[in-house]
């Protein structure tokens, strides 16, 4: 590793917020190296979509199905996206269904305030619109856990599974909580939290506090349900008079459905995403969906008789709340899938800012985690890669 020149960054997390911190880098002239490493076969973390090798057509927001900004000054990343074409205008119409059969059009909650955008041809162009920002210095490794950190002549290195070295870097930035907060021990069994413990020798109180409030940071699962319907299924699907719906309180309680996001297809087919809300998710939160991540690299074996009856429990309370538009809507025989996100939301208040830069152990935080405008939804995973950008250049 060279001792002079440009500093290398490691990035952990090809989310939003890692991608964005990447492209803002770039826009301010960093030309050292950018190591990107995410779990996933590509960017998007939550903001991503889920497509098909066999089926072109189909794509599924089964995350983020769109972003809001609502500050007053635009983050600084969101022309060059507009302006690439990664991101359009949201034009849908949201509604609220309030109670059990009053609906509002127009009323927003707080994921539908401000100015919306979708990525254009699925969110996950978001991720990828921002690594063509980054450009080439990125060297992007998907399908690959960092699991284990640990620094070593003021150099921070980064390890597999196996214990095998991925890469190394002067910077490390975790754009997730993952290796900093003990809900990793619970998920996956380890015996360490990896930050914490790589950071024990560097006695840095920055650091230490950082991760004390990271640990303390509580999250919302989300139990999603995804349904593809063919044209003709779709067609009254597609004439609703809202794209996304979102159930106030009381409809909440009732059916244990938040939001319902219609999704028209290119080819005249219409997905549908029907998010559940917290108590139902934290009730389900041991059935992770065939095709989880965290399931697959835990290599649990699939429980299809369990996920079978939560997706059964979906679609009656998607059938019973569509129901009030579509009349006698049987979703039986229709191509259906579970997406479970156990750390869907970060609760309030998140890690100051003030904490997100330990310059000392040269380490970084970005994520919808920290607190500001934005906070647990996409808009703040922009603005703190962009910020924690700033930060680092100053230093590299
Ligand atoms: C169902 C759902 C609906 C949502 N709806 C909205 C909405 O309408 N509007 C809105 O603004 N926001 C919404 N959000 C929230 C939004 O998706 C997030 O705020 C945003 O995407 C967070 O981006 P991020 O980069 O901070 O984190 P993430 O997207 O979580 O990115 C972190 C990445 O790091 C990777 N990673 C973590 N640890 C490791 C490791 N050790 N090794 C390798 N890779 C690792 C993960 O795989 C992940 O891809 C929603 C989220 C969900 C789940």
């Amino acid at each position: 590793m060279p001792r002079s020149g440009p500093k290398s960054i490691a990035v952990i997390g090809a989310g939003v917020a890692g991608c964005a911190l990447a492209a803002q880098l770039r826009r301010l002239g960093h030309r050292g190296p950018v190591s990107l490493w995410e779990t996933g076969r590509g960017p998007g973390g939550r903001a991503s979509t889920r497509r098909s090798r066999h089926d072109a057509a189909l794509r599924i927001d089964h995350g983020a199905p769109l972003l809001n900004i609502t500050g007053d000054a635009d983050p600084l990343l969101l022309q060059p996206l507009l302006a690439g074409g990664w991101l359009e205008p949201w034009s849908g119409v949201i509604a609220q269904l309030q109670g059990e059969s009053t609906l509002k059009l127009g009323q927003a909650d707080a994921l539908g305030l401000g100015q919306l955008y979708r990525g254009a041809g699925g969110m996950d162009h978001l991720g990828q619109g921002l690594l063509h920002l980054a450009g080439e210095n990125v060297d992007a490794h998907y399908g690959t856990l960092v699991r284990f950190l640990s620094i070593e002549d003021g150099v921070w290195q980064l390890w597999g599974r196996e214990r095998e070295l991925l890469g190394q870097a002067h910077w490390l930035v975790l754009s997730s909580t993952l290796l900093a907060h003990p809900r990793s021990r619970m998920i996956f069994g380890w015996d360490d939290v990896p930050l914490k413990q790589a950071a024990a020798p560097l006695a840095d109180l920055q650091l230490d506090h950082a991760l004390t409030l990271i640990a303390g940071i509580r999250t919302e699962a989300r139990s999603n349900l995804l349904v593809v319907l063919d044209a003709v299924a779709a067609a009254p699907w597609r004439a609703l008079p809202f794209g996304l719906l979102h159930l106030d309180a009381a409809a909440q309680q009732h059916w244990g459905l938040q939001r319902i996001t219609v999704q028209p297809l290119a080819d005249g087919r219409c997905a549908v995403v029907a998010h559940s809300t917290q108590a139902f998710a934290a009730d389900h939160l041991d059935v992770y969906g065939t095709h989880s991540a965290v399931a697959r690299m835990l290599q649990l074996p699939p429980d299809e008789g369990r996920e079978d009856i939560v997706v059964a429990a979906l679609t009656i309370a998607l059938e019973q709340v569509m129901g009030l538009w579509l009349p006698r809507l049987d979703l039986g025989q229709t191509d259906r899938q579970l997406m479970r996100w156990g750390a869907a939301f970060p609760l309030a208040p998140g890690l100051p800012s003030e904490l997100m830069f330990c310059p000392r152990s040269r380490v970084g935080f970005c994520g919808d985690f920290i607190a500001g405008v934005g906070f647990g939804r996409v808009e703040g995973a922009l603005r703190s890669g962009e910020q924690l950008a700033h930060e680092l250049l100053a230093f590299t």
